[in-house]
């Protein structure tokens, strides 16, 4: 267990950095504050770990947008320091500063010591729920959808049931330009129709022998991506998967967390864990934020002795949909003639360390040629719910992806993450592209389709 040891005494000594999130000193100099939520609080150990030296500020997309300190990885553990050691206040300023990371990871995946800055990050959203003013409503709001609208298969159903509809409906755009402003955008983000939920591998009736592999369906993915997930399940099956998706199975969490409801978060993982252990081969996932969360479990259950060795059993058996396929020696040949400009999602590549695989599943179809656009490793702004809570700097990393994908002219962007996806509707929109937008798996369905001339 992580040590929690000096927090609240501690008094601040050589943090400096050149950050100028010292302004948060301002009057509070010299006083203790303690972390709302001891439990869930930022590791001591974990911030110690920043030596400053500032390589992950580039890597940043909210300092890269604003070139302020206070809104860099450097910046934001210099905050969390500073209200450990009781020097500045747990304020909206605070918060604010928190609230605009995406969690996107990729300070993460370049820092030279090391800093879990995802962790860290998680916890000190648990402190913001904890915090004053606790009784806001739109925190309250949000914790509540994810715990009994997200987290709830049935409710989701009927919560996403006239989302669905609309997506498909056939006079959308009419209705789209009758909206305003903020509702339009929204609008145009949904994807163009992916038919009915998934609800399970045997819903055509088709039972496919091979290596046994569960397919982890997750919450908005399966109402609203249904045609994704069938896709994946033909792929696996011509890969030589025999496709299990086990009904037990619930959300994996990610949004939960990254909300800093890390108690919830938790019981879903326990929940996930107890599925997926009465089952079978590897479980794979075509989400990468949902990926992550699950390889994570050891991480976020790791104060609980009794679910450690069953958690790092089931992390170890999590893939990605791509990292499985990788996996494979021969795959069927396909056909996919197009010029596709791959995204990373941000938890597939700098979380998970996915980059190349997907590129090689694509680069292997013919006809394919592939275009790398100018920051295609960072983050578009989805997020979760990042587009709802911090619009604006979610609209201005759709604009950059927008501006990059102008000057690629791509056929095709295809990504591998619902988030993304929605959001580079909107980007491709934006360019006055015609260009589809994909997931991973969707290429791969219909490049294999073609390849052998069914
Ligand atoms: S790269 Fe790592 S050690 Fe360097 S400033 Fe960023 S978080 Fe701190
Ligand atoms: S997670 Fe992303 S947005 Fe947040 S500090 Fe790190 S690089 Fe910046």
């Amino acid at each position: 267990m992580r040590g929690r040891s000096g927090r609240s005494t501690r008094r601040a000594g050589g943090t400096g950095g050149g950050s100028s999130v010292g302004s948060e000193r301002g009057g509070t100099e010299g006083r203790v504050s303690r972390w709302p939520k001891p439990e869930d609080a930022p590791a001591a150990e974990d911030l110690a770990r920043c030596v400053h030296c500032g390589l992950c500020l580039t890597a940043c997309p909210t300092y890269l947008v604003t070139g302020l300190e206070a809104e860099s990885p450097r910046g934001r553990i210099q905050l969390a320091k500073l209200v450990e050691e009781g020097r500045a206040e747990l304020n909206a300023a605070v918060q604010g500063h928190w609230s605009r990371c995406l969690q996107c990871r990729a300070c993460e995946a370049v820092c030279p010591s090391g800093v879990p800055y995802g962790r860290i990050q998680e916890h000190a959203r648990a402190q913001v729920q904890a915090a004053p003013p606790s009784g806001r409503a739109w925190l309250r709001l949000r914790r509540f959808v994810l715990r009994q609208v997200v987290a709830r298969p049935r409710v989701l159903a009927a919560a996403t049931a006239p989302v669905r509809w609309f997506a498909g409906w056939r006079l959308r755009g009419a209705a789209e330009r009758a909206l305003p402003g903020r509702l339009r955008e929204l609008a145009r983000q949904l994807p163009a129709n992916q038919g009915a939920p998934f609800r399970g591998v045997r819903e055509g009736g088709r039972v496919a022998e091979g290596e046994p592999v569960q397919l982890f369906t997750g919450c908005v993915m399966r109402e609203l991506f249904g045609e994704v997930h069938r896709a994946t399940v033909r792929v696996l099956e011509r890969a030589g998967a025999r496709v299990e998706a086990t009904e037990a199975q619930r959300c994996c969490g990610a949004l939960h967390a990254h909300e800093g409801d890390l108690a919830f978060a938790r019981r879903l993982a326990k929940a996930n864990i107890a599925a997926f252990e009465r089952t079978e081969g590897a479980v794979v996932v075509n989400s990468a934020g949902c990926g992550a969360a699950l390889k994570e479990y050891p991480q976020l259950l790791a104060g609980e002795p009794e679910w450690r060795e069953r958690a790092a059993a089931f992390a170890a058996r999590v893939r990605d949909l791509s990292e499985w396929l990788a996996g494979r020696g021969r795959l069927p040949d396909g056909r996919l003639a197009a010029r596709v400009a791959y995204q990373d999602a941000c938890h597939l590549a700098h979380v998970q360390g996915i980059r190349k695989e997907p590129r090689a599943l694509l680069r292997a179809l013919a006809g394919c040629e592939l275009v790398e656009t100018e920051g295609a490793d960072t983050c578009c702004g989805a997020a979760g719910l990042y587009g709802v809570v911090e619009p604006g700097m979610s609209r201005e990393l759709r604009r950059r992806k927008a501006a990059a994908f102008a000057a690629a002219r791509p056929d095709a962007v295809v990504t591998a993450n619902p988030g993304c996806h929605l959001q580079y509707l909107g980007a491709v929109r934006e360019a006055g592209l015609r260009a589809e937008v994909l997931h991973l798996t969707e290429a791969l369905d219909r490049a294999w389709n073609a390849g052998d001339g069914r």
